[in-house]
């Protein structure tokens, strides 16, 4: 028996939606994006305690966002839907940071570094999202 896809036509208009709110709510109108639907859950994160739901891809000349949602996103509502897009757009924002910080990371501290980065990123989409 195939499995039943979590990705609907409806489910994925409605994370696109969210996408775009949250964009707006950034001020990156200017960014056109695109959305790869994950049917699969996403990997745990840095440490292990989290799966990811959604990641983005971004490169700021070109002023694209590539967004990759995994099955997980697909099951909530749609401010979680927000709430969530908003941090990935917090990820474009400070991407050229980002990558500067990357190649000055060592092994050792990648964990630190991305631990701290996830941080900052949730708290500032915090911030937007209650503001
Ligand atoms: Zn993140």
């Amino acid at each position: 028996m195939a499995r039943k896809r979590v990705w609907t036509e409806a489910k994925k208009k409605k994370a696109k939606q969210a996408l775009i709110d949250a964009r707006d709510r950034v001020g990156l109108n200017h960014y056109s994006f695109e959305v790869v639907f994950e049917e699969e859950e996403g990997p745990t994160n840095y440490n292990g305690t989290m799966r990811t739901v959604a990641e983005v891809e971004s490169t700021e000349n070109y002023t694209t966002a590539i967004f990759t949602l995994y099955a997980d996103f697909a099951r909530m509502g749609i401010d979680d839907m927000r709430k969530h897009a908003l941090h990935e757009w917090v990820h474009v924002i400070i991407e050229p940071l980002e990558r500067h910080a990357l190649q000055a990371v060592s092994p050792s501290t990648a964990n630190l570094y991305e631990r701290d980065l996830e941080r900052v990123v949730e708290h500032l989409a915090k911030v937007i999202y209650y503001k």
